[in-house]
């Protein structure tokens, strides 16, 4: 990808990145990124009390699974997939 494609990749994610007001991984990234079978867990169990739940998973359903990486959306997104398809047991049920 040339400098000109990132850029206008980073600026279409950043206008269509959505507010979401008290997500509870705002302070956890370092959970949400984790590949850790633990830590994916945990960060599931948040992404299921999070407030923000719906809406950050619609802004997932909206983006190409292969721009995401770590726990979005009660979703876990390995960075080291082939399929891009977010892995069946990392689903949060959907509110
Ligand atoms: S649903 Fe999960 S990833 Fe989305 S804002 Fe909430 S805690 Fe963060």
């Amino acid at each position: 990808m040339n400098a000109d494609n990132l850029i206008g990749l980073l600026h279409g994610l950043a206008r269509h990145t959505p507010e979401l007001p008290g997500a509870l991984c705002r302070n956890n990234i370092g959970l949400f990124d984790s590949e850790r079978p633990a830590d994916v867990a945990a960060s599931i169990a948040l992404c299921e009390r999070c407030p923000a739940l719906r809406r950050c998973a619609d802004w997932a359903d909206s983006v190409d699974p292969r721009y995401l990486g770590g726990t979005v959306g009660g979703r876990h997104y390995p960075s080291t997939r082939r399929n891009p398809a977010p892995s069946a047991a990392g689903r949060a049920p959907r509110r």
